[in-house]
């Protein structure tokens, strides 16, 4: 049950520093979970404003 971040995504870099492994990165216009470090904390989760993230 890995943490994503979806199309939603308004590139506000507001999740990026709530990642306790930093594997939150810039992806285009977009941002991105780096899946292989991702330790399914949900930290990230609550710090989206449009609720973006979210557990597939
Ligand atoms: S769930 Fe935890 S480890 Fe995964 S991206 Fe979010 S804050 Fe980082
Ligand atoms: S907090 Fe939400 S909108 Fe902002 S960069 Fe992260 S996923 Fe995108």
């Amino acid at each position: 049950m890995a943490y994503k971040i979806s199309d939603a995504c308004l590139a506000c870099g507001a999740c990026v520093d709530t990642c306790p492994v930093s594997t939150i990165v810039e992806d285009g216009e977009k941002y991105k979970i780096l899946a292989d470090k991702c330790t399914d904390c949900g930290a990230c989760a609550g710090s989206c404003p449009v609720e973006a993230i979210s557990q597939e």
